[in-house]
């Protein structure tokens, strides 16, 4: 009975939110005596399936069926679910991301399993099994007590930091049943967003709003940025205003992160932008208005002028 772990790849890599539910479930494991399997659907190296091992993964089992390469959280469903019936794993984590989402309901359903979402420790098995969450974008927290027989912990990103070991899994070939209905909603086509570093995965994150005035005052964001090897990211009134691409977008209508460092530019700090970003683990504001209201969201604040305070930040940063 090991804990089972589905394991995201982003282009044949296994995704750092991915190495964190690995590390997480080895830690559950060893808690409960028992070990770590990862599942990982889609095509990856056999080095890359082994790297699991240095996050705790005794085991990969690999589904690499050609239906398999599109993420279709339906098909990847039934194939965790098959994995966890194989190896008899009453636990199953996973990072929680969009894939992850699409996924742990119908897992749940399939597997008539407890559901924790947004899990940001691990379990205390003092008295049953307890999961405390981040609810309500991070404002609060729950602590959930998982009943079922079987139990499925979808992790926060970026709240686990995973340790590594030169340890590496055994990767062993995994063959789902796969039917028509497996596959009732297909991807016709995937707009990525662009970059080195992806938002949703970043560690840093340089962000900005309608206080920088048009498109074409970008590149101090993007100079910084650039310095820091961090993303980018906007307010919504940017992206509806075409300034920046809707991926870059977050808050409550955007994307959710939660990254080690957000750096808000010219940007009012309104509940629906720190919906998307208030779980960040240190915000520096920079806005020219001293009661702007993000300020008193910050860990660090600069009252100043973008313009002004961008280019010595990044000189700075590059001094460094
Ligand atoms: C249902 C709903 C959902 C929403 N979802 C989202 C969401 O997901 N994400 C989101 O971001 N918003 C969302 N909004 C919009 C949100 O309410 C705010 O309107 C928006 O976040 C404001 O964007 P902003 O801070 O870039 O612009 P503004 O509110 O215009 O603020 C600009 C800021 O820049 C500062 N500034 C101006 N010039 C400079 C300068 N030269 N140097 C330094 N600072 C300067 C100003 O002092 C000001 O604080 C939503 C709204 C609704 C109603």
């Amino acid at each position: 009975m090991s804990v089972l772990i589905f394991a995201e790849l982003d282009e044949g890599k296994i995704k750092k939110s991915a190495q964190e539910a690995i590390f997480y479930g080895a830690k559950v494991a060893q808690m409960l005596g028992t070990s770590a399997t990862a599942i990982v659907i889609g095509q990856a190296s056999d080095d890359e399936l082994a790297s699991a091992g240095r996050f705790g993964a005794t085991i990969v089992l690999h589904a690499s069926d050609a239906k398999l390469a599109e993420p279709n959280g339906m098909a990847y469903a039934t194939v965790v679910a098959q994995a966890a019936q194989q190896e008899g794993s009453k636990i199953i984590v996973l990072a929680k991301s969009s894939l992850g989402d699409a996924m742990t309901a119908r897992l749940a359903g399939k597997l008539k399993a407890g559901l924790a979402a947004n899990v940001v420790e691990l379990p205390d098995l003092s008295n049953g099994f307890r999961v405390k969450s981040s609810i309500y974008t991070g404002k609060a927290f729950a602590y959930n007590d998982l009943k079922a027989n079987v139990k499925i912990l979808a992790i926060k990103k970026n709240t686990i930091t995973p340790e590594e070991t030169d340890a590496s899994a055994e990767v062993k070939p995994f063959s789902p049943a796969l039917n028509d209905g497996d596959f009732a909603i297909s991807i016709k086509s995937t707009d990525k967003s662009s970059g080195d570093i992806l938002l949703p995965e970043a560690d840093l994150v340089v962000s900005a709003g309608r206080g920088l005035k048009g498109p074409e005052n970008w590149g101090i964001v993007e100079d910084l940025a650039k310095a820091l090897h961090a993303a980018t990211a906007c307010s919504k009134p940017v992206s509806d205003l075409d300034w920046r691409p809707h991926s870059e977008h977050v808050g409550q209508t955007g994307l959710k992160i939660s990254p080690n460092l957000y750096i808000a530019c010219g940007i009012s700090g309104a509940i629906q932008h720190l919906a998307g970003v208030n779980s960040s683990k240190v915000i520096v504001v920079i806005n020219k208005d001293p009661d702007a209201p993000f300020f008193k969201s910050a860990d660090y604040g600069i009252v100043g002028d973008v313009f002004d305070i961008l280019p010595r930040l990044t000189k700075a940063v590059q001094a460094l």
